[in-house]
């Protein structure tokens, strides 16, 4: 939903590793495991952005849990690279990168990038969960802010395991996903209660020209995320102030084009073509005719 660019201070793989390998002692046999490791990690932390970046990140589904991608010197194994993870990369903070990574996303044109942002993002998501990629634990581009809900909820353990069941990546995916319009919604007018009964509906509907593995990842995305119920609700008080204000346009007697217009600088301010927000001003532009001569 929301392009993320992962800090530029995060990018560097080895730094990140060294910074945990320097904070353990010296006789830990994990010191020695990560140590020998390194540099197969880091190769294939370069296979995980190219196919990240082609969507095609569900290839190293068959490669989960049994490492079978590198052969780990020293039998590096699962528990030990959540162990790492766990008690170095988050419990000590090494390097910091826990933190600028999650800060990365705190502001408020930011938020959750799962959600587009409902919620603010407090946790830290493992993209390819750590427990089936663990040799992508600590990696940083595997490592992306997250609201709870979208975390616990509603992600939880997702794999991509076929070329038509994945998630939008908001480090590595393509700028068409979140240049191009394809989220949208209707507004379901009640006459009987225009304003306490009229809903609106969000909707997936992608570019005809897309590819078909695109298509599908938009709408498994919004689906894996309840985003169609998610949305609803958080837009029913922007629809009730909204139409609030059209009423009272009305009864001021102006005119319903000056509602326009204000509708309409309205969905300009929204830059992001997959705003909740934008889709739902949208809705209501649609409708207005017979919004304003019902309400
Ligand atoms: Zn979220």
């Amino acid at each position: 939903m929301i392009k993320l660019d992962l800090p530029n201070d995060c990018m560097n793989y080895q730094e990140v590793i060294d910074s945990c390998i320097n904070k353990m002692r010296e006789n830990n046999i994990l010191k020695e495991k990560l140590d020998e490791n390194k540099y197969d990690l880091i190769r294939i932390s370069k296979l995980y952005i190219k196919l990240g970046e082609t969507n095609k990140l569900y290839k190293l589904y068959k490669c989960r849990m049994g490492n079978t991608l590198i052969n780990m010197r020293n039998q590096l194994t699962n528990d030990d690279m959540v162990k790492i993870y766990d008690q170095y990369f988050v419990n000590h903070r090494c390097g910091g990168f826990y933190d600028r990574i999650i800060n990365n996303a705190k502001n408020p044109e930011i938020q959750c990038p799962f959600c587009g942002g409902i919620n603010s993002p407090n946790e830290l998501d493992h993209f390819l969960p750590k427990k089936d990629f663990s040799y992508y634990a600590i990696f940083p581009y595997n490592l992306i802010p997250i609201c709870k809900d979208c975390n616990q909820i509603y992600k939880k353990r997702f794999c991509p395991n076929d070329k038509n069941k994945q998630l939008i990546h908001p480090y590595l995916d393509n700028e068409q996903v979140f240049n191009e319009k394809w989220l949208y919604a209707k507004f379901i007018m009640d006459p009987t209660d225009i304003e306490g009964k009229s809903v609106i509906e969000f909707y997936v509907d992608p570019p005809l020209n897309w590819e078909e593995d695109k298509k599908e990842k938009v709408k498994i995305h919004f689906e894996q995320f309840k985003l169609a119920e998610r949305f609803a609700i958080r837009s029913v008080t922007e629809l009730g102030k909204l139409l609030g204000y059209i009423k009272l346009l009305k009864s001021k007697e102006l005119s319903m084009y000056d509602l326009e217009e204000f509708i309409d600088s309205g969905i300009e301010s929204i830059k992001s073509p997959n705003s909740w927000e934008k889709a739902l001003f949208e809705a209501v532009k649609r409708e207005l005719p017979a919004i304003w001569e019902n309400i």
